[in-house]
């Protein structure tokens, strides 16, 4: 069986490094394309390197345009790569822009999709994601969702053929490089951190990072907060903070900027840290996960499952001091995301 897998982002290359080790043990031919959404090499070339990801076999450099330009090109190349190729299958990966072009592209060519973390839905179509998301479940012949909601959702909308629910390759990730992130990650002694003394944000989302207002509000309650900050910076927010002359609050006494770390920092900062600020979707579940209370500065989240158990709020900037100071651990965690055998599961109704 042949598979042509397409990836273009920072959460994608996690999620497809278990998932591609599980295609090679089953024997499982995978043909990787680099889309190159995300190019800069704290953004793509860390995660080649530290994770079990292979070499993509195709890198398209599409990066940087705005999102018609962008998917439109992805679209070109990704079809004359299929059209060569014929695979059996094609496999793409959330909600990125491309996800959307490997989706639209196989559809038209009637080669099947496979749709890894179906079925998310935030109900806000100003999201790109949102648009991304909801394209591509249409289109997908395999569709396999993360959780029970996930599956709720793509009910509601008719969607009950080709639904797996196999848990999320998030938590097979986490499982799988946890150890290796103990074993050889500095990012505590580096920046001098001490267990449960430091809050861990993240900010990358264009509903937070494109309007000067909103950012600036932002950054202003990080410096409101009572422990040191480590705010790993995205690029595109790195860039905007830039443009919109916010750099001053970087040079705050409470708040530390760092780049983009490796996925191995990532997961000792978010096990170690008291809580995370973030508006990403991976990390608020990687925060459940590692049981730290997350805070998401967004209207609305696709994880709802972690703000119903108590461990993740939806707060604004202007509250965000006050309810990380009134947070109250809740009692249980119950495992939301499967047993980190996500990965295996795909395979096997893959191979069925
Ligand atoms: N991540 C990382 N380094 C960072 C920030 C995030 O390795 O500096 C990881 C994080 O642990 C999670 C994933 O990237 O696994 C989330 O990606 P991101 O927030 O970019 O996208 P989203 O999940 O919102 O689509």
């Amino acid at each position: 069986m042949k598979v042509f897998t397409i990836l273009g982002a920072r959460p994608q290359f996690i999620k497809a490094s278990v998932v591609s080790f599980a295609f090679r043990d089953a024997g499982i031919k995978e043909t990787i394309i680099h889309t190159g959404q995300h190019f800069d090499s704290l953004m793509s070339d860390v995660f080649f390197q530290d994770l079990d990801l292979p070499t993509p076999q195709h890198h398209l450099n599409i990066h940087s345009l705005n999102h018609g330009a962008m998917t439109g090109r992805m679209m070109e190349k990704i079809e004359e790569l299929l059209i060569n190729d014929k695979p059996d299958w094609v496999c793409v990966y959330g909600d990125t822009n491309s996800t959307l072009a490997g989706a639209l592209v196989a559809a038209k060519l009637n080669i099947p999709l496979l749709h890894i973390e179906a079925g998310l839905r935030s109900f806000n179509r100003q999201m790109p994601e949102e648009v991304n998301r909801v394209v591509t479940d249409h289109l997908a012949q395999l569709l396999f969702a993360p959780t029970d909601l996930a599956v709720k959702c793509l009910e509601k909308e008719g969607i009950f053929q080709g639904v797996h629910l196999v848990g999320d390759v998030m938590m097979d990730a986490l499982m799988h490089y946890r150890t290796k992130a103990n074993e050889t990650s500095d990012i505590l002694e580096r920046h001098k951190l001490n267990n449960n003394e430091y809050y861990l944000a993240t900010i990358h989302r264009p509903s937070n990072t494109d309007e000067r207002q909103r950012l600036r509000s932002i950054l202003e309650s990080f410096t409101q907060l009572d422990l040191p900050v480590i705010f790993p910076i995205h690029p595109r927010t790195q860039s905007l903070i830039e443009k919109m002359e916010l750099s001053k609050y970087l040079t705050a006494n409470s708040i530390v900027p760092i780049p983009p770390v490796s996925y191995l920092d990532m997961l000792v900062l978010e096990s170690a840290c008291r809580c995370i600020i973030t508006d990403s979707g991976g990390i608020q579940k990687e925060a459940y996960i590692f049981e730290r209370p997350c805070f998401t500065l967004r209207n609305e989240t696709e994880w709802k499952e972690t703000v119903d158990v108590g461990w993740n709020q939806l707060v604004q900037p202007e509250n965000l001091s006050e309810a990380v100071a009134n947070f109250t651990r809740p009692s249980e965690c119950p495992k939301l995301y499967g047993n980190g055998d996500a990965a295996i599961k795909i395979t096997e109704v893959l191979l069925n």
